[in-house]
């Protein structure tokens, strides 16, 4: 096997994601034989860092010991059993664990961070259907948010490109101003302008809240819009103004949950609890597909009942599946064994005192939040994000620019030294101009 064979063969069988598959023409794929640690290999002898961790799922690296162990491990017990009626050790022991982490109820499992948002909508739907308010059918959500391409939760995501094709299927839903602090005005500090979005978000659901069943939101980064960062001080008041308005709260925290931000959640920032919170992506540390809603005590009472029609009937085949779970257990079981969430603090520090050198460059916004980068790039070119791309990888740097915004999001195993190439080549590619 070499890269082209391969890759000629996915082009003729496999329908990529996110791809107008045409782009291919002119745009090799990238065929990967192995990964080990932040580095992903080609068949040719070639590596690439993975600074976007896999699309933001691997945390600790690729070939980890521990994760593959743990799978193995479970292997030799049980793969999967159907979760409706059966249980098992992992997904009672993970669920316990969760729970405690985050201070919700039981957690509900599906398999892709879409299909825990469109848990958390159904659920927060049918709590108020269950507790007489069926008008409470509708949501809000943010400017420029995202939560996933299926259609209920397309609904609520507010990106145009994913959006707009599929506008007659979906349901209508609000989108309030976006705190992302690069929409302040001059001269308005981050907290200034959070506060003020969430006065929008006030002023909205003082007309709307006997329609609207839930807000949700991606606590403190608006990851797909760009990395969009804002203040916790608008979760805090968002908190408020949801109780003060009978309308739920749902963190996704598909993309910023398990230490992203700093904090093993980012609604720990804001010092709040929402009423939903959504997990994906980095909950096996990018091994096995597997989300979870987690509620609390009382939303899960509201379905407690002798009436079938009033239990949560939803379902996917693989729900809690037993190999998943023990990957999530492992990872947990790092984040706790090699105190994460302290070295990554440092790795942090480590590397924001180095990152000054690339505002010599046309760029701005200069940005980070845990073990998340980003800055914007001022360039002309409609293409940028593409170029940009492809001369990373030319240097075995793995980036996917957002429109003009290149961010780096490693996994936590990601070194000193790693970091320091990744800056290197970062720089370099400004160096050859924008
Ligand atoms: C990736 C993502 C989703 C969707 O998860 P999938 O596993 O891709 O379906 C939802 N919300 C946020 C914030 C995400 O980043």
């Amino acid at each position: 096997m070499n890269n082209k064979a391969l890759l000629d063969r996915s082009l003729a069988a496999v329908w990529h994601p996110c791809t107008q598959m045409k782009a291919h023409e002119t745009m090799p794929l990238v065929p990967i034989k192995s990964g080990e640690g932040v580095w992903l290999h080609d068949f040719e002898g070639n590596r690439y860092l993975d600074a976007v961790s896999s699309w933001w799922v691997n945390l600790f690296g690729h070939n980890n010991p521990r994760i593959k162990q743990a799978i193995s491990q479970q292997l030799n017990t049980l793969e999967h059993v159907i979760l409706a009626g059966f249980t098992h050790e992992p997904v009672v022991t993970l669920s316990e664990r969760l729970s405690k982490l985050t201070g919700l109820g039981h957690c509900f499992y599906a398999s892709d961070g879409a299909s825990a948002t469109e848990i958390a909508l159904k659920m927060s739907f049918h709590y108020w259907r269950n507790l007489g308010k069926p008008n409470k059918t509708r949501f809000v959500s943010l400017q420029n948010s995202y939560h996933g391409e299926t259609l209920g939760a397309l609904s609520v995501t507010d990106v145009a490109i994913f959006k707009d094709t599929y506008a007659p299927l979906l349901q209508q839903s609000a989108q309030v101003r976006s705190p992302d602090w690069r929409l302040a005005e001059v001269g308005e500090s981050a907290d200034d302008y959070a506060l003020r979005c969430a006065n929008e978000l006030d002023t909205y659901l003082a007309q709307h809240h006997q329609e609207i069943a839930a807000f949700i939101v991606e606590p403190l980064i608006q990851c797909a819009a760009g990395m969009a960062m804002y203040s916790p001080v608008y979760l805090k008041r968002a908190r408020e103004i949801c109780d003060q308005y009978q309308v739920h709260l749902i963190a996704d925290e598909i993309a910023v949950g398990f230490g992203r931000t700093g904090t093993m959640f980012a609604t720990e920032q804001a010092g709040i609890r929402p009423d939903f919170i959504c997990l994906s992506k980095g909950i096996t540390g990018g091994y096995l597909p597997l989300s979870v809603t987690l509620t609390t005590d009382m939303i899960y009472q509201a379905f407690y009942d002798d009436s079938v029609a009033r239990g949560f009937l939803h379902s996917h085949s693989y729900t809690g599946n037993a190999l998943a779970c023990s990957a999530a257990l492992a990872t947990l079981d790092i984040f706790e064994t090699d105190d994460i969430l302290q070295a990554n603090r440092q790795k942090t520090v480590y590397l924001n005192n180095k990152i000054q050198m690339l505002n010599d460059f046309p760029i701005k916004n200069l940005r980070n939040l845990g073990m998340v980068w980003a800055f914007d790039v001022q360039t002309q070119d409609a293409q940028f994000s593409r170029r940009f791309y492809e001369r990373a990888l030319a240097r075995g740097l793995i980036l996917r620019p957002i429109g003009n915004t290149v961010y780096w999001m490693p996994p936590y195993v990601v070194s000193e030294s790693e970091m320091d190439w990744m800056l290197e080549q970062t720089q370099a590619l400004l160096a050859m101009g924008v």
